[in-house]
């Protein structure tokens, strides 16, 4: 297969080797679970952390004369992602035996999609940055394909003194491997594409993109070059799980081949495996003795057709995905980063959307941004976590409209409900928390703090700026209550400011 270049090189993401300049170049092979309850060719249950064993079928253990039967729910998840991945859907595709000997692998061979996946080429949109200034960056990366397969089993070595034990329970689940073009071109923008890729499954609903669980796992292809030569000989480093790893596999093993290639020496494309211990890949294979499949199409299996009204179908069902709902955001006033932080997660943009229903977006924007999301991101929870409901938070900022709270009130009414729950307009009634309009009372608080500072009172005459420290002192004597509006006025009349 030749490879396209379809980037264009650009000086500021490469990375400085020690004798000139070098450009990295990364294409990911992500193996997503499929979203559904039973197996890709057997009803057992999928369900994680089940004993072991305990979810395997006739199939899944592949006694003899067992049959695959292909789960149409895991079809209906393959076309969404593609579809959600801009790519092509083709409505003809074929499973291949893919030939190889492992303990937990009872059938010998994996069923896989080679020549004809379920889906082609797409387009993944990806957000890079901030860079010094500030700013994001969008690019875009290319899918070569997507095709389902079966996971394997999981060998157990470490549970008895002389003897492996294997557990069948992932033995035939459902995956996606979603394939890149070799478009990735340093550490974060492959973590931007994968967290990306994640976003996307997520909205779709089609793999709950749980690295931790194995849900979602990447071989990281790295190779290095001189900007605009032709690509270098790549190493693939199999089986990582989690987004920093990517990264940091990634910067190790590209100075490990430029080191190489400076010494004057060859890389050998292999296999690698990433030690997060040691920060560093290590050889697994090399490429010479890897393993001839022997691929062929499984005669147990038809070829999967499907016409284009059932695509049409999925597709007209998809959720609205983020790059939609940005830019709906965007055109509702939202600032672009906002808009990017609030459809990063679904559960954040649900969130937000019901805050802002018959309210200004851009105030509902910075109370679920600044003090929502600060909040969870200061006690290490997840949106899932949230104490606070939308209503709440929509409850704090209509009083905040209305003018019956201040807003330095309103944090301390949003923690309060935060910690212990309940009405804000009832929390504010019941315990005093309401803005103090009254001017009579406010000027009472004014004349005092001028008559307690009548130095600095006279400097104000010369130097207006300090009517915002007789301001401060204001509030402050009014825990925050005053409406500071009024103090503002108020402060400026009696020092005879303007
Ligand atoms: P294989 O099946 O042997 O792993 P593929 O052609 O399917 O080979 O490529 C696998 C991955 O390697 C793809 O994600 C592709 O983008 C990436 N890739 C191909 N060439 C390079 C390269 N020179 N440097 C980095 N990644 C590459
Ligand atoms: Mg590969």
């Amino acid at each position: 297969m030749t490879l396209i270049d379809t980037r264009t090189p650009d000086p500021k993401r490469f990375i400085a080797g020690t004798t000139d300049d070098w450009e990295i170049i990364i294409g990911l092979e992500v193996h997503a679970q499929v979203t559904s309850k039973s197996k890709l060719f057997s009803g057992a249950s999928t369900e994680f952390g089940a004993e072991p064993n305990a979810n395997v079928s006739l199939v899944d253990a592949a006694m003899p004369g067992m049959l695959p039967v292909i789960n149409e729910e895991c079809v209906a998840q393959a076309v969404r992602t593609g579809l959600g991945l801009n790519a092509q859907i083709n409505l003809r595709s074929v499973f291949d035996r893919k030939n190889y000997f492992y303990p937990d692998l009872p059938q010998g061979y994996q069923i896989s999609q080679f020549k004809d996946p379920i889906v082609g080429e797409g387009i993944v949109t990806v957000s890079v940055g901030p860079d010094k200034q500030g700013n994001f960056e969008d690019i875009e990366i290319g899918v070569e394909r997507l095709h389902l397969e079966q996971d394997a089993g999981k060998s157990m070595h470490d549970q008895h003194p002389t003897m492996s034990f294997v557990d069948l329970n992932r033995t035939g689940v459902a995956l996606m491997e979603i394939v890149s073009k070799p478009d990735l071109r340093s550490a974060d923008e492959a973590k931007a594409y994968i967290t990306k890729l994640r976003t996307i499954l997520r909205y779709l609903g089609t793999c709950d993109g749980n690295m931790d669980e194995g849900s979602m796992r990447a071989d990281v292809n790295v190779s290095v070059r001189k900007p605009g030569g032709d690509f270098g000989t790549r190493c693939e480093i199999k089986n990582v799980n989690s987004i920093r790893f990517i990264g940091q596999a990634i910067e190790s093993e590209a100075r490990r081949q430029i080191a190489i290639l400076e010494d004057g020496g060859t890389i050998d494309q292999e296999t690698r495996l990433f030690d997060p211990a040691k920060g560093e890949t290590r050889s697994m294979r090399s490429k010479e003795d890897a393993h001839d499949y022997r691929y062929f199409p499984d005669p147990d299996l038809l070829p999967l057709e499907f016409s284009q009204a059932y695509v049409d179908q999925l597709k007209s069902d998809l959720p609205e995905l983020p790059d939609a709902k940005r830019s709906r955001f965007i055109g509702e006033g939202l600032s672009a980063y906002d808009a990017s932080i609030l459809v990063s997660e679904k559960a954040i943009a649900d969130f937000f959307e019901q805050v802002a229903e018959g309210r200004d977006s851009k105030t509902a924007a910075n109370w679920v941004i600044n003090n929502l999301l600060g909040k969870l991101n200061e006690t290490s929870q997840e949106i899932e976590d949230t104490p606070v409901s939308p209503d709440q938070v929509g409850g704090i900022i209509d009083l905040i409209k209305e003018g019956t709270i201040s807003g330095k009130i309103a944090k301390d009414l949003f923690d309060i409900i935060w910690e212990e729950g309940g009405d804000p307009a009832e929390i504010v009634e019941s315990r005093g928390m309401k803005q103090v309009t009254d001017t009579g009372a406010i000027e009472a608080a004014v004349d005092e703090v001028i008559a307690a500072n009548p130095d600095k009172a006279e400097q104000a005459k010369e130097k207006p700026n300090l009517a915002g420290w007789f301001v401060g002192q204001v509030m402050k004597a009014s825990g925050g209550k005053a409406n500071p509006q009024a103090v503002q006025e108020l402060v400026k009349q009696k020092l005879g400011i303007e």
